[in-house]
């Protein structure tokens, strides 16, 4: 007699299920609406802590109606897992076709089950589905790039569940078989034990996942302008006093650009308030379009903004304010409007970000003075 037995594991595995689905769904309830997927991962941990209750229901319902049933709702459970991190990931999933294997999948099984009865058919079915979403699984957070930790971990998961299925289905052609999922040999437990563990483990990694979208969607609040996404001005504060150090370590120039729109005031005043957002907006994309990628734009404040240039020349600067001066003169299908652009390097030891910001205001002012729509050095 084992210590344990696969009813019990499977019970066990079933109710963590269930915890997990819970935890998901209150993390859908406080999360905000732009993390998707969390409503069907809950869901599908639901649908595995069913299949799983239903399976340890073997011997004392009939046979067919357990095994179609329970391996209708793991299935199910465990593309509905796959579904929610199309949906985390902003793929649309096809869902008919994967449903339509899914369900011929259950008939075949039930066939096996009450016409010609044979676990190892069953299985080999099982097994062959389950290994092929969680490959198609693993391999859509694969290729989302940038691998955190949560996704290396969810990745990994997927990985050995879909090697644990394929190692069953061979193992199953020259390992003694049971009659079904409640056999009681050590190889048999070993393989039920680790599913459930993947299942728990696949959960938790679908929990980090959703925790570190949160945390980067709670830094680019904290990090960005919300109407026109530019940095916020503690941001490149904190960005300008590395920059500074950095060159002063190197000996290298940066630039700073002070930009203010000109005669903002009457755009809101003659178009209204949405149309002068417009324009902040439609300026914030013109400068980005034209900085390098280490270059960094913030708003300072209404319709003043900064940007910070690594490794610039005063000359090089020059031709970066010009061209973004000349970028937005340019009559374009929106509301017309120019810019003034103040323009200053780091000069001396002594510069501390708040003599740089000063010289590319004062520089500014003077382009302001000078006529607007222009670019001066300070
Ligand atoms: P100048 O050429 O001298 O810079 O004149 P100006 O009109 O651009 O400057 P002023 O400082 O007089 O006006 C800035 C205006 O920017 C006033 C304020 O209502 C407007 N403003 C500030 N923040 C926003 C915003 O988020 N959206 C809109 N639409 N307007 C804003
Ligand atoms: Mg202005
Ligand atoms: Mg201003």
């Amino acid at each position: 007699m084992n210590l344990i037995d696969p009813r019990t594991v499977i019970l066990l595995g079933g109710v963590m299920s269930g915890l997990m689905a819970l935890v998901l769904y209150s993390l859908k309830r406080s999360y905000p609406a732009s993390i998707k997927g969390l409503g069907h991962w809950s869901a599908a941990l639901l649908l595995v802590f069913g299949g799983g209750m239903m399976a340890t229901g073997l011997g004392t319902l009939p046979d067919a109606v357990v095994i179609s049933v329970s391996r209708f709702l793991v299935a199910s459970g465990l593309y509905l897992t796959y579904v929610g991190s199309q949906r985390f990931f902003g793929v649309t999933p096809r869902v008919a076709p994967w449903m339509t294997l899914i369900s011929a999948v259950t008939l075949v099984q039930l066939w096996f089950t009450a016409v010609q009865p044979s676990y190892h058919v069953r299985l080999v079915l099982a097994n062959l589905l389950a290994a092929n979403l969680f490959t198609v699984h693993a391999y859509l957070v694969l290729k989302q790039g940038s691998p955190t930790l949560a996704r290396v971990l969810t990745t990994g998961v997927l990985l050995v569940m879909a090697v644990i299925q394929v190692m069953r289905l061979v193992t199953s052609f020259f390992w003694p078989m049971g009659n079904n999922i409640l056999d009681t040999s050590p190889h048999h437990l070993v393989y039920v034990t680790s599913f459930v563990i993947c299942i728990l483990l696949l959960s938790i990694s679908l929990v980090l996942m959703a925790t570190e979208s949160l945390r980067a969607e709670l830094e680019h609040l904290a990090t960005h302008d919300s109407l026109t996404n530019a940095l916020t001005r503690r941001h490149l504060n904190q960005a300008l006093r590395r920059e500074l150090a950095r060159c002063r370590r190197h000996r290298r120039s940066m630039a700073l650009l002070v930009m203010d729109l000109d005669h903002f005031k009457s755009i809101n005043d003659s178009l209204g308030h949405q149309a002068g957002d417009r324009v902040l907006v439609d300026f914030v994309a013109k400068v980005n379009a034209l900085l390098r990628r280490p270059d960094l734009l913030a708003r300072f404040g209404g319709e003043e903004f900064l940007a910070l240039l690594p490794d610039t020349s005063p000359a090089e600067a020059l031709l970066v304010a010009e061209r973004i001066r000349e970028a937005c003169n340019h009559a374009g299908p929106g509301t017309p409007y120019t810019v003034s652009i103040g323009v200053t390097t780091n000069m001396n030891d002594n510069d501390t970000v708040d003599t740089l910001i000063a010289r590319a205001d004062a520089a500014m002012y003077r382009a302001k003075a000078n006529g607007r729509n222009r670019v001066e050095a300070g």
